[in-house]
């Protein structure tokens, strides 16, 4: 199989989830003794591309035109450069941006696409994705019949590759400025002002649920135990629709999925579609004052108290450790 993975960065880095990506394109490549290339789209690309050609072989999409992450123009680029390169699977992250690209190279091609893919396997030289459905509720296990076969990769469920010691091919993918469509215009774009690691991303996550009474409470003790352990922020549904929280730091099944080594869910009830965002992080610890609450039922550390009193404490002692 051609395989070609499509490489999400911020301009300087690749986004640890195209890395989750990777594994699983090498690793369908190794059973049908297929290729893979990365595909890098953006506009000064010079540090990407050098993370990137330790990876895999690289096709770099570079243009002023591109500069801005408007979807029409990248979902162009990946489905000329998929005909081009006579590309069998194209593979991306499951990630925001993703949802509003992949979709639209995917209308652009035909073929048949599977998203937020968990596993595979082959059966009969056939490649078998499993991807969850209702909520995470049931795994349903698809084969995709049609080329080229589109695929957006959970970055939880498979772990990042590695960069190698070795410098692989990188060549120039042309992009021709009149071919790219021109119906959206980019004009302005505004991003949070945190230093934290976006949820998605991060090691670790401490998440505050309707504990919280307003968003002072919430940053001064679900951010305050973030910061002492280098975390993001997450948070239930509840908080964002209460307006307390944004709705980028929300966690579940119509949030962002995440799988860090390590989630701590404050004052959180463990409702299904909060767990279908999160059950899969290595460890959970959970803190809530009712001993019944279901989010004890996937922790692997719970303790029964006020978040009020209990995490303070816990900022406290970690920094008392983090001194010594
Ligand atoms: C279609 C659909 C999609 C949804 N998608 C999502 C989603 O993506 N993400 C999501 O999170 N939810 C989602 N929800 C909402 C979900 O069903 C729950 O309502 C929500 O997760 C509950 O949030 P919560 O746990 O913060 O609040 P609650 O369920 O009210 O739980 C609050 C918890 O805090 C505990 N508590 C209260 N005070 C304290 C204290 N001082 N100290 C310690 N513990 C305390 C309580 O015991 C309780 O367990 C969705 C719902 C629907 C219908």
């Amino acid at each position: 199989m051609q395989i070609l993975v499509v490489a999400e960065h911020d301009g300087t880095a690749l986004r640890p989830a195209t890395l989750s990506a990777l594994t699983f394109a090498q690793s369908v490549a190794q059973v049908t003794d297929g290729t893979v290339q990365l595909l890098v789209p953006g506009h000064e690309l010079a540090s990407v591309v050098a993370e990137a050609v330790r990876l895999a072989p690289v096709l770099i999409a570079d243009s002023p035109d591109l500069a801005s992450p408007v979807a029409d123009r990248s979902a162009h680029v990946i489905a000329e450069t998929v005909k081009a390169q006579n590309i069998d699977l194209l593979v991306a992250a499951s990630t925001s941006q993703a949802k509003d690209i992949v979709g639209r190279a995917g209308g652009l091609l035909g073929g048949a696409m599977a998203s937020d893919v968990t596993g595979h396997s082959f059966h009969e030289n056939e490649l078998l994705l499993e991807r969850p459905i209702h909520a995470g509720a049931a795994v349903a296990t698809v084969s995709l019949l049609g080329t080229p076969k589109i695929v957006t990769i959970r970055p939880s469920s498979y772990s990042p590759a590695t960069p190698q010691d070795l410098s692989c091919d990188a060549h120039d993918v042309q992009v021709e400025p009149s071919s790219l469509p021109s119906q959206t215009r980019l004009e302005s774009v505004e991003s949070g002002t945190s230093t934290r690691p976006d949820v998605t991303d991060a090691r670790v996550v401490v998440s505050g649920g309707r504990a919280f009474r307003n968003s002072d409470d919430f940053e001064r003790i679900v951010g305050g135990l973030a910061d002492v352990l280098d975390g993001a922020t997450g948070s239930s549904r509840s908080l964002v629709d209460a307006g307390i929280t944004p709705n980028d730091l929300q966690v579940g099944q119509t949030g962002k999925i995440v799988a860090p080594e390590l989630y701590v869910a404050l004052g959180i009830s463990g409702a299904m579609q909060h767990l279908a965002g999160m059950k899969n992080s290595r460890t959970i610890v959970a803190i809530n004052n009712d001993p019944e609450a279901p989010i004890f039922q996937v922790a692997d550390y719970g303790l029964v108290a006020d978040v009020y009193e209990a995490v303070p404490e816990m900022v406290r002692k970690i920094r008392d450790t983090q001194a010594n």
